[in-house]
């Protein structure tokens, strides 16, 4: 007993030796990456609903790598971790806010942008965040929202607050990324400006399947339109889910079944040729 009980811990050290290792290197080259500009951004189209037109776009960053695409569920946690998520935050809202802004001139109705922003930046009030800020204060054309999560609204600092208001100030609209997975109450829906919340992909994903993720889905959309905010579901992968959003008046949809995130080509071939 004793001497697997020694083994497991060596192994145990190694493992854990091993993955900080891998971190650290990871993180080493995150850093190159973003100096020397690799890092790339895709877009994911969001559809009305009802009409299934294509009326705004996530902006999802990407890594491509020597031994292949690393997902930001990897990097972003480091980013986090190590202080880094500010400037791929803030390319990120640059080159897609570039984007479309030159897209929107070719298109009849212009599309929207959703970002991701990473509660670390709204908490902070360093040089990356005030230019993240002023980045979306700018005078632009593209309307924005950003996707935020439920916890950055649960701790409301009075930093957040102060953020949060300023961008709203600027036109900027703010959803609840991952809706339903916290479990924080719901109190901030009346000390915040929210506009919308997107539906956690766990939920869509068992639509018509599971009762109870069905249930809370539809209280999620009776919820929204009491409170006349509108509704993202996110993870939309087949037509079945999408027929029991549309008939329960969801507003938007996004996920595999529309399509999964494009490269700018492909995102701009994908909208010209649904117009
Ligand atoms: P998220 O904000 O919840 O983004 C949605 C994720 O679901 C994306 O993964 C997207 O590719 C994936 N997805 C979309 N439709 C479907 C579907 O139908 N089925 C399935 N199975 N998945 C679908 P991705 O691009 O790997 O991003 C993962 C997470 O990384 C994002 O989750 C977001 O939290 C974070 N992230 C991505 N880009 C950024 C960024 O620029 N800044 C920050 N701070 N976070 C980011
Ligand atoms: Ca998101
Ligand atoms: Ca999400
Ligand atoms: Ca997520």
């Amino acid at each position: 007993v004793k001497k697997s009980g020694r083994n497991s811990w060596q192994f145990y050290t190694t493992a854990m030796q091993l993955e900080s290792e891998q971190k650290h290197h990871l993180y080493n080259e995150l850093v190159m990456a973003i100096d020397n500009n690799q890092l790339t951004v895709f877009y994911q189209p969001i559809v009305d609903a009802a009409s299934g037109r294509v009326v705004s776009c996530e902006a999802l960053v990407r890594w491509p790598h020597e031994e292949g695409w690393i997902g930001p569920d990897t990097f972003i946690p480091i980013a986090e971790e190590r202080g880094l998520i500010n400037r791929i935050d803030l390319l990120v809202l640059r080159s897609s806010l570039q984007f479309l802004n030159e897209l929107n001139t070719s298109l009849e109705r212009p599309l929207a942008l959703s970002v991701n922003v990473s509660p670390r930046l709204l908490h902070l009030r360093d040089d990356d965040a005030q230019e993240w800020l002023r980045e979306l204060e700018r005078e632009t054309t593209v309307r924005v929202t950003i996707e935020i999560t439920e916890r950055v609204l649960v701790e409301d600092s009075d930093q957040t607050h102060k953020i949060l208001d300023q961008l709203h100030e600027a036109g900027v609209q703010i959803a609840i990324d991952d809706f339903g997975t916290g479990y924080s109450g719901l109190s901030y829906f009346s000390r915040f400006p929210v506009s919308s919340v997107k539906i956690d992909r766990s939920f869509v994903q068992d639509l018509g399947v599971k009762s109870t993720e069905t249930t809370l889905v539809e209280t999620i959309l009776l919820l929204a339109s009491k409170l006349n905010i509108k509704v993202v579901a996110e993870g939309v992968e087949t037509e079945q889910q999408a027929e029991f959003l549309r008939l329960n008046r969801c507003d938007f949809l996004q996920g595999y079944h529309i399509s999964k995130p494009l490269s700018e080509q492909d995102f701009r071939d994908f909208v010209t040729s649904r117009a």
